[in-house]
């Protein structure tokens, strides 16, 4: 009987010890498997990092020189291929369509899109595109605000726009008027 369970212990313990070595490779290899693709691109990006970070840079001081160039000269933007790709020939706002909770559309726009360093959701056609300055020389932007009938300017929730720049937009219309604009 003794003899009989000390076998049936030696069998158990080596199915155990062998259970466990399998266990242990298995982990061995999950480990390896999650380390894998980690391992390569961090060490290729360290090996390579100063051409790759140099590209980043100097793309990122082309982005940074091209929304110089608009700010300093916003109605060049609406000349651009980039802005005839983007929008062809309709107004900024056309299609632009805000998101909101139920079927009935809210009474008025939104207070602001951009908040410290949080963008919205679908910020409005203003918001959304970073190339676009109000700016009361930019005459050519402003007319698609301003109804070519009545010469009023057109409501914010026809628009979309959020009222931080539909009041900036309002002054912008008042000045290139005070400046001798006739829209
Ligand atoms: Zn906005």
């Amino acid at each position: 009987m003794a003899a009989y369970v000390s076998n049936m212990y030696r069998i158990f313990s080596r199915q155990l010890t062998s259970v466990s070595f399998h266990f242990r490779q298995y982990r061995s290899c999950l480990q390896r498997l999650a380390v894998k693709p980690v391992h390569p691109p961090a060490l290729s990006s360290h090996q390579l990092g100063s051409s790759a970070a140099s590209r980043q840079k100097e793309a990122d001081v082309q982005v940074s020189q091209t929304l110089d160039r608009y700010k300093q000269r916003p109605w060049d933007y609406l000349e651009s291929e980039e802005y005839v790709e983007r929008y062809g020939s309709s107004a900024v706002w056309a299609g632009y369509r805000r998101n909101h909770k139920g079927g009935i559309p809210p009474q008025t726009t939104r207070k602001t899109c951009i908040r410290g360093d949080k963008i919205c959701g679908n910020p409005c056609p203003v918001c959304r595109d970073p190339n676009i300055i109000i700016h009361h020389q930019n005459v050519k932007l402003l007319q698609q605000f301003i109804s070519p009938h009545t010469g009023m300017v057109y409501d914010p929730t026809l628009t979309g726009v959020c009222m931080k720049q539909q009041k900036k937009l309002n002054e912008a219309i008042d000045k290139a008027r005070d400046d001798g604009m006739k829209f």
